[in-house]
């Protein structure tokens, strides 16, 4: 029984934040700045919070300062507005992030329309992605999820050139930017979604597969072709009686079938959980060598 290679974004996390670490104090020794990432947080969910509690401790731990902005449930579009606008024009912040999702009375296209493109380290300006989609043109940004789906493949010297993907889910965070990743590395893509049908047959011909879907262990063994590597986005808490918290983490992939059929695959969690936020503090570091013409 064969078994697939485990792609540990852990580790690669862990060593892209070395590297990131060490670019970040040659550039504090060599012309006296640091990068500077401002995150901003309305309302009090409680996930959100974790998230950006989340973001700070990895800039600390690289020597990125990092600014944030809490403001309350009931604040007004405008008043984010004016945080978002101070930070566009403030030096020491090179880049600025609005925690998502927004209270519903906002409008998510004003606020993050709003956001300087040379400031958007999450990379969901549709100018951006607008570049991502384009040939001839290049983003500033690139989401940071699916920058880390493709980082992974890189490091562990996966060829994407003229290889069949497909992405299964078609978000404007991870999915629709991960399928133009990958068409830009010379994939041939398609895109499975809520309405395509016969998912399995599609997902069956693809020698890449990135499921950003939301729904635990939906892809199965047998939908996989032998050989092929995995990305798995999903995070879904399932219900475990086992585990303390009474729920355990899983992935859009059905795990223990598909390392029997993969070539490679990434673990739910320490696959591209890890490599998410590896990809912020990488944007804010770029972000910051640019502003400064520092290379
Ligand atoms: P969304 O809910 O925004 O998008 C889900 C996508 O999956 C949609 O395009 C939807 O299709 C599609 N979909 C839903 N059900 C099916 C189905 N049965 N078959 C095929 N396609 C389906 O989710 P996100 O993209 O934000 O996140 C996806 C997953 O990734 C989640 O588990 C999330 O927790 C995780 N995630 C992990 C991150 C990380 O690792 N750091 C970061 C962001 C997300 P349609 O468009 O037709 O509705």
């Amino acid at each position: 029984e064969s078994s697939a290679k485990v792609i540990d974004g852990k580790a690669v996390a862990e060593q892209i934040r070395d590297e990131i670490t060490a670019e970040v104090s040659r550039m504090k020794d060599e012309i006296g700045v640091v990068p500077g990432l401002a995150v901003i947080l309305v309302g009090d969910r409680k996930d959100s919070a974790t998230y950006v509690r989340n973001k700070k401790k990895a800039c600390d731990s690289v020597g990125i300062t990092s600014f944030e902005a809490r403001l309350p449930e009931d604040s007004s579009e405008h008043e984010v507005l004016k945080f978002i606008s101070g930070y566009n024009d403030d030096p020491s912040i090179h880049g600025i992030l609005v925690q998502l999702p927004l209270p519903s009375h906002m409008n998510e296209q004003n606020i993050l329309n709003a956001v300087s493109i040379e400031k958007d380290v999450d990379g969901f300006h549709p100018l951006n992605i607008g570049r991502l989609a384009m040939r001839g043109r290049d983003p500033l940004f690139v989401p940071c999820t699916p920058k880390g789906c493709i980082e992974l493949l890189h490091r562990y010297g996966i060829d994407i050139k003229g290889k069949r993907a497909v992405v299964i889910g078609r978000s404007n965070i991870v999915g629709m930017p991960a399928a133009l990743l990958l068409q830009r590395e010379d994939a041939t893509v398609s895109i499975v979604h809520s309405r395509t049908k016969n998912p399995e047959n599609i997902i069956k011909q693809a020698d890449i597969i990135i499921a950003a879907v939301g729904q635990p262990n939906m892809v199965r063994g047998s939908w996989i072709k032998p050989g092929a590597v995995v990305i798995d986005v999903g995070i879904n808490p399932v219900e475990d009686a086992k585990s303390r918290r009474g729920y355990r983490l899983v992935g859009d992939v059905c795990y223990e079938e598909a390392c029997k059929v993969a070539s490679a695959i990434t673990p739910v969690p320490g696959g591209v959980g890890p490599m998410t936020i590896a990809m912020l503090l990488s944007n804010t570091l770029s972000s910051a060598k640019r502003a400064h013409n520092f290379q």
